[in-house]
């Protein structure tokens, strides 16, 4: 159980609600975002959901995307500062850092409404007025479930609002195969289909709803990108701005492709490091006991978990490569291959 007691007082009334989550959010962030979303109306609220960026085309089908404002600097900072400044209540799911939402994260510091974190990612910042901060949780999705719950009001997650946590936790689990698939997920997911989700028509709308681009994609990066490092048990793939031109691709289109290199047999490390113009974005992956979230804090400027994190780099993409494997020598002795644990016999 949650101490729910200073949000419940907090939401007594119907207030004005801002809810956000991270740069280029995934399954999690907005399926977070418009499941805790959805709740809040049916108890009254005027709820408003800022993404600090686009996201994938295959997370549009989720019921509350239409209402949507993704933030643009050119186009609506006033009317997203206006919303910021307003809001009594400020929600901040699926981060843990302010900088994770990049213009909006100033005017969210300086926003007079109380803010409540909601979040499963390591060294959170202490920003919020009200923290629900549980590194081990698998996904954000999954506390959200559980606040509802905690609130008393279970009884009003909808077949709508299920399907956007169970998009949440499905993906953050790596469909319920990482180590943080824990009894206490696959019993939300009972209540969950208890409220009448459809968990395969989820899977299909996230994982077979691919263009034809983005197969042809990955055609090419699995075949000419992917390079296997046997003796530090690592692979990783860069990717070129001009690739990514080449291939028209989308804002999405890149997402999963780093579990390709970790999926190879013996690797324990895995990063896919990818040429935005403005920045170099990182994302790592590691199995068993080497952590990510340390690598990438300690030289890219990013975080995350244990086993999935990002980071950034300001330099060309060919010096971020050089970097990433000028370091890998000093975690060679980390990066054993964890041998895969078998069920002793009956
Ligand atoms: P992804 O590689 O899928 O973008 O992110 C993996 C995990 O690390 C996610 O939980 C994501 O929220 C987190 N993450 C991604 N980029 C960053 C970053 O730059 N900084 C921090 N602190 N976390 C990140
Ligand atoms: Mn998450």
């Amino acid at each position: 159980m949650h101490d729910v007691t200073a949000l419940k007082e907090l939401l007594r009334e119907p207030k004005h609600v801002f809810i956000t989550t991270h740069h280029k959010p995934d399954a999690d962030a907005l399926g977070s975002s418009l499941g805790l979303a959805g709740y809040l109306r049916k108890k009254g609220h005027h709820v408003t959901v800022v993404t600090p960026s686009d996201y994938p085309d295959f997370l549009s089908w989720m019921p509350g995307n239409e209402d949507v404002v993704v933030y643009d600097p050119r186009r609506n900072d006033r009317q997203v500062r206006e919303i910021i400044g307003t809001a009594e209540v400020l929600f901040c799911l699926d981060f843990s850092a302010l900088s994770r939402i990049h213009e909006l994260g100033e005017y969210v510091r300086q926003a007079p409404g109380t803010k409540v974190l909601v979040d499963h990612h390591e060294q959170p910042e202490p920003f919020a007025d009200i923290a629900f901060s549980f590194p081990t949780a698998a996904a954000t999705a999954e506390l959200i479930f559980e606040i509802i719950r905690d609130l008393g009001d279970q009884a009003l997650i909808t077949p709508a609002i299920g399907e956007c946590l169970y998009a949440g936790i499905m993906t953050d689990t790596g469909s319920f195969r990482h180590p943080s698939t824990s009894r206490n997920v696959h019993l939300i997911i009972a209540e969950l289909l208890d409220a009448g989700i459809d968990l395969s028509s989820v899977h299909r709308r996230i994982y077979d709803s691919h263009s034809e681009e983005r197969l042809r994609f990955l055609g090419f990066v699995l075949k000419d990108k992917l390079r296997v490092l046997r003796e530090y048990n690592t692979a990783y793939i860069a990717i070129t701005a001009d690739e990514l031109k080449q291939y028209h691709s989308k804002t999405g289109d890149t997402e999963g492709l780093v579990n390709f290199a970790l999926s190879i047999e013996g690797i324990v490390f895995a990063a896919i490091l990818i040429d935005r113009v403005q920045a170099v974005k990182i994302s790592f992956r590691s199995v068993g006991s080497f952590s990510v979230s340390e690598f990438s804090r300690r030289h890219f400027n990013g975080g995350g978990h244990h086993n999935a994190a990002g980071g950034i780099s300001h330099e060309p993409l060919e010096a971020t490569v050089q970097k990433f494997l000028s370091l890998l020598p000093d975690y060679q002795a980390d990066l054993v291959t964890a041998p895969l644990a078998v069920a002793p016999p009956q």
